[in-house]
């Protein structure tokens, strides 16, 4: 650990400046990073002995919370019997775990192993797009994923994604990528329910195949929840009828489980509040809680099985990565399993998403909120300029609220689409283990702020 006595903050800030490149954050603001030296529970505590409620669990990933020992003595353990070996084997953690997502995805799936949410897209890309040619469907090549959709940051999984912000200083893309809109009820038709606007959008996913050929497309890949995208919660009925237009054209649904999984969603996995079965699951963040890297991609046996043919050209998938199901992430991984099972933190996560939901209640009155969101322990709202029009509120607003909340103790995201002007989605995403005093403290803390709003602009 940094002994911080041996520095100051404002000497470890010039060092920071000077040598490292932080992660989405511009050139202007690179020198005013929160320099994070302790954490427990859902708390963090800076260089400085501020601390704060860390709402977002992170990036979405902390989801048994800060500083639990016993997945620290987990990857101890595992790091001095056996710390590396690669998949090309195989070792005892990554067995143990493997069986345990089998336990916890309720199927029979195989489990390939890399180390971020992106590369796990990755690879049920290549997956799909070989398991299409072993079954003799040599053009199926097209994916079709969501506008407003996150699905990572290398360029396979960029081009799956829907937010052009981050995406159009790296064009051109992969090519093969198709996007429709997704079911964002908020916005949708004036005069048209619900339930026929989430129809209509998961038939535009059939459109699409139909009209891009049914022989080129290899895949689907959607979240349960558009998380990224401000936390865009489809009807129950629209993932059914998603599933059921790709088995009607042979088209294999991939589910992103990188956030809802590992019981964001107040299940498992997202996709089990939808009674759908996915062919391909890709998972990472709470996979591990954030505290090492790993990831996953869970592809059906059946699929699987279809590698079996014994020619040179089919019988193996060609990817290989050094350090995916590294013995003390797997091992870890399996720990914070064990974890959320005994503290039930699932369910918990149902009840605390509900909480913050229901105490948010009264803020559907307030003039900035146009409307809020939930989904387990995933919590958006949505921010407008105007009610009527829905126009949204200016980024300038949404920056200076979720600043307030940091000054009072309280760290909160944001998420939406700055080309598109849908930058004004505040999210809400705290470790499932937070306490009955965390919650309160996330809700006194925000409504005071939003109080804040309506004083200052009288
Ligand atoms: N998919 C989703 C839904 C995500 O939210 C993210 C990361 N925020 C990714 C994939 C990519 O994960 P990583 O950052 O670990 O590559």
């Amino acid at each position: 650990m940094l002994e911080l006595n041996r520095y100051d903050t404002n000497e470890l800030k010039e060092k920071d400046k000077k040598h490292l490149w932080h992660n989405i954050t511009p050139y202007s603001e690179q020198d005013r990073p929160m320099i994070v030296t302790e954490a427990a529970g859902s708390w963090v505590t800076d260089s400085e002995g501020n601390r704060y409620l860390d709402a977002m669990s992170g990036l979405w990933c902390v989801n048994v919370g800060y500083g639990r020992q016993e997945l620290a003595d987990a990857a101890y353990k595992q790091l001095s019997t056996m710390p590396y070996f690669p998949l090309t084997q195989s070792h005892l953690p990554a067995i143990e775990l493997a069986e345990k997502l089998n336990e916890w995805l309720e199927g029979e799936y195989v489990i390939f192993f890399s180390n971020s949410g992106s590369e796990a897209n990755e690879v049920a890309f290549k997956i799909a797009r070989q398991y299409q040619q072993q079954i003799g469907q040599h053009n199926r090549f097209k994916f079709i994923s969501r506008y407003r959709a996150y699905h990572g940051s290398s360029l396979g999984a960029l081009s799956a994604t829907g937010q052009a912000q981050r995406k159009y200083k790296y064009e051109p893309l992969t090519s093969g990528f198709l996007h429709v809109a997704p079911p964002d009820s908020y916005r949708r038709p004036d005069g048209m329910s619900v339930e026929d606007f989430n129809l209509q959008c998961a038939n535009e996913i059939e459109r699409t195949i139909v009209w891009e050929g049914v022989e080129s497309v290899a895949a689907v890949i959607m979240e349960p929840v558009i998380t990224g995208g401000g936390i865009i919660v489809p009807e129950p009925s629209y993932l059914k009828r998603v599933e059921e237009i790709c088995n009607q054209y042979g088209v294999l649904l991939i589910i992103d489980e990188v956030i809802c999984g590992f019981g964001r969603s107040g299940r498992k996995f997202g996709h089990q509040n939808f009674s759908i079965q996915p062919d391909i699951v890709t998972m990472a963040k709470g996979l591990t809680s954030g505290y090492l890297p790993l990831s996953a991609t869970a592809v059906r046996k059946e699929i699987y099985d279809t590698f079996k043919d014994n020619t040179e050209m089919y019988s193996h998938l060609r990817h290989v990565n050094t350090f995916g199901g590294n013995p003390a992430s797997c091992a870890l991984a399996l720990a914070n399993l064990q974890l959320l099972e005994r503290e039930q933190l699932v369910a918990r996560a149902e009840v605390l998403g509900q909480r913050l939901r229901s105490a948010f209640d009264d803020l559907l009155e307030h003039p900035l909120v146009g409307d809020i969101r939930h989904f387990g322990f995933l919590l958006g709202i949505e921010l407008v300029a105007d009610k009527t029009t829905k126009a949204p509120a200016s980024v300038d607003v949404v920056k200076k609220i979720i600043g307030e909340c940091k000054r009072a103790g309280l760290i909160i995201g944001k998420n939406g689409d700055t080309v598109a002007g849908y930058n004004n989605v505040l999210t809400f995403s705290p470790p499932l283990a937070s306490t009955d005093d965390d919650m309160a403290f996330i809700i006194s803390t925000f409504k005071q702020v939003m109080a804040n709003q309506i004083a200052s602009a009288d």
